[in-house]
């Protein structure tokens, strides 16, 4: 990080803001090995925070839509599996309870049993479709865990493959998925066995 003294000097000087700048010797605090990032435009995302996502949930939107265009492949009784719009890998299900509830202490027996039972028959299905050989499943509890929707429960089921996992989304934030959501979510909704 550059300060405006040691950017360009005395032009920098000039500024309104450079006459604002104080002598951090003065402030109290205990300096440690790590840099600071400041970022106060983030304020507007925590400030926002749940009430920004409520009026729109896409997770109780979702069942309002016919399946193709809510990603939906099952609908069940308390509870429905739908494609991830922001998929970690191809097949990368969402399994939802309707009712709107955050967390997963929240969830009646009847929707703790059937998320389970559709978590078990996703991954069947999902390893009959598309031949995967392992699962990363769980459910984050709040926007600090990395919920993304954290005001709607709903457990993560995703397909990996031994060789799933490549050097793009470490260095640049990017996800190489082979399958279009379309194609893949009409190939689990096809294969879901029939109750
Ligand atoms: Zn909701």
């Amino acid at each position: 990080m550059t300060s405006p003294q040691d950017a360009s000097g005395a032009a920098a000087d000039a500024t309104p803001e450079a006459s604002a700048l104080a002598d951090a010797a003065s402030f109290a605090g205990v300096p440690d090995e790590f840099q600071r990032l400041w970022t106060p435009h983030r304020m507007a995302y925590i400030r926002a925070g749940a009430d920004a996502m409520r009026a729109d949930c896409p997770f109780c939107a979702a069942p309002g839509k016919d399946d193709a265009d809510g990603l939906i492949v099952h609908r069940g009784r308390t509870a429905y599996v739908l494609l991830n719009l922001f998929p970690y890998n191809s097949g990368h299900l969402l399994v939802c309870p309707y009712r709107h509830i955050a967390t997963y202490d929240q969830a009646t027996d009847e929707e703790v049993a059937e998320i389970g039972e559709l978590t078990q028959t996703a991954m069947r299905v999902l390893r009959h479709v598309s031949r995967c050989e392992g699962f990363n499943i769980g459910m984050n509890q709040g926007s600090v865990a990395g919920a993304g929707v954290d005001e709607h429960l709903h457990q993560h089921v995703v397909p990996r493959w031994g060789s799933d996992a490549n050097f793009f989304p470490i260095i640049a934030k990017t996800k190489a998925l082979p399958q279009l959501l379309g194609e893949v979510r009409e190939a689990v909704a096809h294969a879901w066995p029939a109750d």
